[in-house]
């Protein structure tokens, strides 16, 4: 214990400059060049994964946005019977248009909704003030909505889908809402239109991306019989970010 005390004592001024640091760099008010301490980013950014780093025969499932659950019964009992543990990264205007169509799939199901923004705007747009309103806002209607706050952050791609959807002060922005992780994607294997990706090849600890709506059943289809044939099991992204870093 002593040891740990003393750690303690030690780390206190960094973790002080830090502290004092930020509201300055916030304003731009940080004109001379700062000591390391610092330029430490407060609070610590979130990191950000593309792919799990696990030797476990998993994949991810992640579905986005929400809209188009009209037309999207069949994906919804697929969910279900299979006991898909997906990760849902849903806007709040989509999932309020059609409340029980999640409520059924969150009941029944292992899959979990996680944080998409409140309006879709491209991250890189905005400041880190904005950033936080999209990201907090998100979870506190999220937790109205189901009692479940997200664990999980995904940036939208805005109006005009320009990579990257995110900067440093979203990893920040991110971690002062509660989520630990931004989660990008490994294979967006989405069917747009009439037209399919090609499904490759999957390893473990890939994520895959799908959005909702009627096309969503049939790239299910294809994703668990992608990961059938590599013998990966989908699994739950929550469950492999605790400590991610
Ligand atoms: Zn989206």
């Amino acid at each position: 214990m002593p040891r740990i005390r003393r750690t303690l004592t030690a780390l206190a001024p960094l973790l002080l400059a830090a502290g004092l640091a930020a509201p300055a760099q916030a304003d731009g008010a940080a004109a001379a060049p700062a000591p390391a301490a610092a330029t430490a980013a407060w609070p610590a950014p979130a990191p950000v994964l593309t792919r799990v780093a696990t030797g476990d025969p998993v994949l991810f499932i992640t579905i986005d946005d929400g809209w188009g659950t009209e037309d999207a019964a069949g994906a919804q009992r697929l969910l279900i019977e299979r006991r898909i543990p997906a990760s849902l990264f849903l806007l709040p205007d989509a999932y309020e248009r059609d409340r029980d169509y999640y409520r059924t799939l969150l009941a029944h199901s292992p899959a979990r909704v996680e944080n998409h923004t409140v309006t879709h705007r491209d991250m890189t747009t905005l400041t880190e003030a904005e950033q936080r309103g999209e990201i907090c806002g998100a979870r506190d209607r999220q937790l109205a909505a189901f009692g479940d706050s997200p664990q999980l952050f995904r940036p939208a791609g805005g109006q005009t889908y320009q990579w990257p959807y995110y900067n440093d002060a979203t990893r920040t922005a991110a971690t002062a809402c509660g989520a630990r992780t931004v989660i990008t994607w490994t294979h967006d294997l989405t069917t747009w239109g009439a037209w399919s990706p090609p499904v490759p090849a999957l390893s473990a600890g890939d994520i895959v991306l799908l959005h909702m709506g009627p096309q969503l059943e049939g790239d299910l289809r294809r994703v668990l019989a992608a990961a059938d044939a590599a013998g990966l099991s989908p699994a739950r992204l929550r469950d492999y970010t605790r400590g991610a870093s």
